[in-house]
């Protein structure tokens, strides 16, 4: 069957009003940032729909793409015909002769949004299941678990017949829930946070911290390859490095090792909140997991959140390692995420860090430090790299 248009389903069932409006005009600016290569496709919306005209363009290309727009529900192929009797018949025929292997039982589900056609949905339904019972031998109906479900929507352009039904990605499209600033470093939970922030509509940027030369270009160039991952899902990530190698030294220096995790997490978040409020996203986000290492206590959070005031994210907070990996897996960052090159908190990884540690000896401790200058300094020094998508980007499996 050769299509000539793909039907995209979208929405939450509860968003209303203003929120409803902002959700379709981004899905809209998400669907044509991913149509860019495909010249000749139009994209309309009517009716709570979205359309894309293919005139020639490749389907199978079109709806991988869609496939990793959030705020889509299901795409489906489909094949326009006039809305007149004789051409629906015609059409649901062939559509049914073309699935592959053949059906053995199928139904029929027409919705009738122009209301000129002169027949109820129901009738249709009833209509077109005769004909296609009378011209396909052997055929059955089966209304609650056929092989075959053939959709009818008569509308004002014409009426579209589709049998496949493709899932989207669900969640909002990114850039309806305003900006988040991902704390993103070379392991395999900060990227999958950052995904999920992105499935929530969330525009994402990333500060990564960067110890050279204790850390090697490499560790940076992976951290850049799984911004590139999450960028397949939103467009452009901007990625913050600040070089974090005197702060680092300073710490290990001057206080004790127990609490060298805890004061490093301090300044990591000191750092991000001022990058943060320039660049005007309104939260953090990091990759944590409770209990997941002694870094990851609540007591350890605590301490940790105690230096700044903006809300820090932390949308893994309840998996478990083995889901979080899954979820790596299905978005394709977790091969990146074990090649072995050393982050800067492995290099600075004491034997025994304080799983409960107290914000007033973090502060105590941190007294021995310059802290505003040091951070100052940091901040200064952060560059700022844009991260794109590859043209066409293989891998992620498709949900
Ligand atoms: P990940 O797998 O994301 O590295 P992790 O389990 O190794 O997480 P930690 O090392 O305790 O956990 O780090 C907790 C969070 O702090 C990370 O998920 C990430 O958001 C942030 N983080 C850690 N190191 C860096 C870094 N070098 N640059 C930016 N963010 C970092
Ligand atoms: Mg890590």
């Amino acid at each position: 069957m050769k299509y000539d248009v793909i039907l995209i389903r979208y929405g939450e069932l509860a968003l209303k009003g203003r929120n409803r409006d902002i959700f379709e005009e981004t899905l809209m600016r998400s669907v044509k940032a991913v149509l860019t290569p495909f010249e000749k496709a139009k994209v309309h919306r009517s009716y709570g729909r979205m359309y894309v005209e293919l005139n020639g363009e490749d389907a199978a290309g079109i709806i991988e793409r869609l496939q990793r727009v959030f705020g889509i529900i299901s795409i489906s192929p489909t094949k326009r015909v006039a809305s007149t009797e004789e051409a629906i018949k015609q059409g649901a025929l062939d559509l049914i002769r073309s699935i592959k292997p053949a059906p053995a039982t199928f139904r029929v589900v027409t919705r009738r949004v122009d209301k000129r056609f002169p027949k109820p949905s129901m009738d249709v339904s009833r209509m077109i299941g005769t004909h296609i019972l009378r011209n396909v031998p052997g055929i059955k109906v089966d209304l609650h678990n056929p092989d075959a479900v053939v959709q009818i929507e008569i509308r004002n352009e014409g009426t579209f017949l589709s049998s496949e039904t493709m899932p989207g990605a669900g969640g909002l499209p990114v850039g309806a829930s305003g900006k988040v600033m991902l704390l993103l470093s070379g392991g395999i939970d900060s990227p999958v946070a950052g995904w999920m922030m992105m499935k929530r509509g969330v525009t994402l940027e990333a500060i990564h911290f960067h110890s050279y030369p204790f850390t090697s270009e490499r560790s940076l160039q992976k951290v850049r390859d799984l911004a590139q991952k999450l960028a397949v899902w939103g467009g452009t990530i901007r990625l913050h490095v600040v070089p974090f190698t005197e702060i680092q030294t300073a710490i290990r220096d001057r206080c004790p090792q127990d609490y060298l995790i805890t004061i490093m997490r301090r300044f990591m978040m000191r750092i991000a909140e001022r990058i943060a409020r320039e660049n005007g996203a309104l939260a953090l986000a990091t990759g944590e997991s409770l209990g997941q290492v002694a870094s990851q206590t609540l007591e350890s959070m605590n301490t940790i959140t105690h230096v700044v005031n903006i809300p820090i994210l932390r949308p893994l907070i309840s998996m478990d390692k083995v889901e979080i990996m899954d979820l790596a897996r299905k978005i394709d960052t977790y091969e990146l995420s074990i090649l072995p090159y050393e982050d800067c908190c492995t290099i600075f990884t004491p034997k025994n860090p304080v799983t409960r540690p107290k914000p007033e000896q973090a502060s105590r401790f941190e007294r021995r430090l310059d802290v505003e200058e040091l951070v100052n300094r940091a901040v200064e020094q952060t560059e700022v790299e844009e991260i794109t998508t590859k043209p066409r980007e293989a891998g992620a499996e498709l949900f």
